[in-house]
């Protein structure tokens, strides 16, 4: 019989998942430069990932319930397909980010949003902190739908182990609820 693995009953992937079902590049692509990373492995009728891509990166073979195809090395890890993906399951990773840190490229739906600089709490994909992250940059456009792209920085280690934020700084917070959400205007 078939052994069925936890992330088909939690829909939560693990690092070890990952390596599994190939989805993640090889060693040398990763340190190359910043690289897309799809976790992805639901069967669902839906394929923005693979109009999104430039480079043609990120392809669905056949039916569009197939799940997405990446070639690595197309790949250049410009970040335009993070905001278009409903499932939120597309980052960029650079390993290589600077001696110590790697930097990672997420969605993000939340408000308020962080800021440039900011220390936030690193989540991993069940949602408990493993460190501390370093806001780099955040980018909104209309064009996003409100999903913010937001790249932090983070010890090298955690490069496939964080895949979200939590903000950690309540003060900022406060402040912040005098100034306008950017998603309280209707786009
Ligand atoms: S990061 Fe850019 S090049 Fe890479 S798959 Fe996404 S859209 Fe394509
Ligand atoms: S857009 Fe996201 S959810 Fe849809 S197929 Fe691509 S990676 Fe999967």
């Amino acid at each position: 019989m078939e052994k069925t693995h936890p992330y088909e009953k939690t829909g939560i992937l693990s690092s070890a998942d990952l390596k599994r079902l190939n989805l993640l590049p090889s060693n040398q692509r990763l340190n190359k430069g910043p690289v897309v990373v799809v976790e992805c492995v639901q069967e669902i009728p839906c394929d923005p990932c693979a109009e999104a891509c430039p480079k043609k990166a990120i392809t669905i073979e056949g039916n569009i319930t197939n799940i997405p195809k990446v070639n690595f090395e197309l790949c250049n890890g410009c970040t335009l397909c993070i905001s278009c993906c409903p499932g939120l399951a597309i980052f960029v990773v650079n390993k290589n980010y600077n001696e110590k840190e790697a930097a990672l490229t997420l969605p993000y739906e939340f408000i308020p949003l962080p800021e440039k600089g900011e220390i936030v709490s690193g989540l991993d994909r069940t949602g408990k902190k493993v460190c501390r992250a370093r806001v780099e940059k955040v980018l909104t456009s209309k064009a996003f739908d409100h999903c913010a792209v937001i790249t932090i920085a983070i010890p090298k280690k955690y490069w496939n182990t964080v895949r979200s934020i939590k903000l950690t700084n309540p003060v900022r917070i406060t402040n912040q609820k005098k100034r306008k959400p950017i998603f309280a205007k209707k786009f």
